[in-house]
């Protein structure tokens, strides 16, 4: 019996918001995968010239007409994406920051080379003092304006989110429903192909993969991590996942990763839990994330019970369930 090849497995690599991006898809031809592909490759781009945080882009102008205390035009796709941040903003309590742009500054993560030394505390300290939140930002009409001088966007905890979102947003349009987004290991699969898709998560101290998940469905599997980008000074670890509540690189976790339907909720989420430490189950709950694994500095691994049940460790891991 002859049986109709099925088609191979598509693969396009780029690289676009400072990582790579692998797309995969199965079960569709290259022509009809082909046009898909080039645009969700213009999207990408288009977003990291549009959103970056400190080079040239919309969102450092409209960072510096905020600062001269103006009433700014936001186009309505960023005004959709502030929103949807502010949201996230608040159903965090506050931990998942965007207008921490000024503080990422300060640290000296607004560049290509890590940072070398510690911020002095008095710089700290002043913008504690007039500590920018996403509610100090108006948006109304198409425009913005911020009642806080200190406010600074800074996308980079969720951008990476939005674009996978709308990535798989124009596969399906095309209708595609197989696939997976993964950008440099934070990911969004859809289908199943005949097996699940499986994905190894990093081990956060150690090369190699800590533990695998099988996607469900519709699933964004997201990783937040202390060795992602990082300066040592005076022995200790300091990275770029900040505390909005004390000024300081978060203490206590070294990865956190969050499984969620979204992406964009899924990243913002992994970056809020990052920076809640032992608190991360309230936060959880109030996010509305129910599969959260957290690594802790010294190895050890705490799961919620829904994450349990669908992580498999590589190694002999005793996790707590919690
Ligand atoms: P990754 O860089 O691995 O994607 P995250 O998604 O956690 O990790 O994003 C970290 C980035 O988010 C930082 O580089 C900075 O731009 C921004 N950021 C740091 N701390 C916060 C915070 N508390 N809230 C929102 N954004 C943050
Ligand atoms: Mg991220
Ligand atoms: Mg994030």
């Amino acid at each position: 019996a002859c049986q109709p090849a099925e088609p191979p497995l598509i693969e396009r690599r780029f690289i676009a918001l400072g990582t790579i991006i692998d797309i995969s898809l199965y079960g569709i031809d290259a022509e009809r995968a082909d046009p898909v592909l080039a645009a969700i490759e213009r999207d990408f781009h288009r977003l990291h010239h549009d959103w970056h945080a400190w080079e040239e882009s919309r969102l450092t102008t409209l960072n510096t007409t905020l600062q001269q205390g103006k009433r700014a035009p936001v186009p309505a796709g960023l005004a959709a994406v502030l929103e949807q941040a502010r949201g996230l903003n608040r159903s965090s309590g506050g931990l998942f920051e965007p207008a921490i742009g000024g503080l990422m500054a300060l640290w000296g993560f607004h560049g290509n080379d890590l940072p070398g030394k510690v911020p002095e505390a008095d710089a700290i300290a002043a913008w504690l003092a007039e500590r920018p939140r996403m509610n100090d930002l108006e948006l109304e009409g198409g425009h913005a304006r911020s009642t806080n001088p200190r406010l600074q966007l800074d996308l980079g905890a969720f951008a990476k989110g939005v674009a996978v979102d709308r990535a798989i947003d124009r596969l399906r349009d095309a209708g595609i429903g197989n696939a997976i987004v993964n950008a440099g290991g934070d990911l969004r699969a859809i289908g199943a192909r005949e097996r699940p898709w499986r994905i190894g998560i990093r081990h956060p101290r150690a090369p190699g993969v800590l533990a695998s998940i099988e996607t469900q469905g519709d699933e964004s599997i997201f990783t937040s991590g202390d060795y992602e980008r990082y300066f040592e000074a005076e022995g200790k670890r300091y990275h770029h996942i900040i505390d909005p509540r004390n000024g300081y690189p978060a203490r206590g976790t070294a990865s956190l990763t969050v499984i969620h339907s979204e992406a964009a909720v899924a990243d913002a989420a992994a970056t809020a839990l990052f920076v809640a430490g032992d608190a991360w189950p309230q936060t959880a709950a109030d996010m509305g994330i129910e599969r959260v694994m957290r690594v802790r500095p010294d190895g050890t691994v705490e799961l919620s019970p829904a994450m349990a049940e669908r992580i498999r460790f590589e190694t002999d891991i005793e996790p707590e369930v919690t």
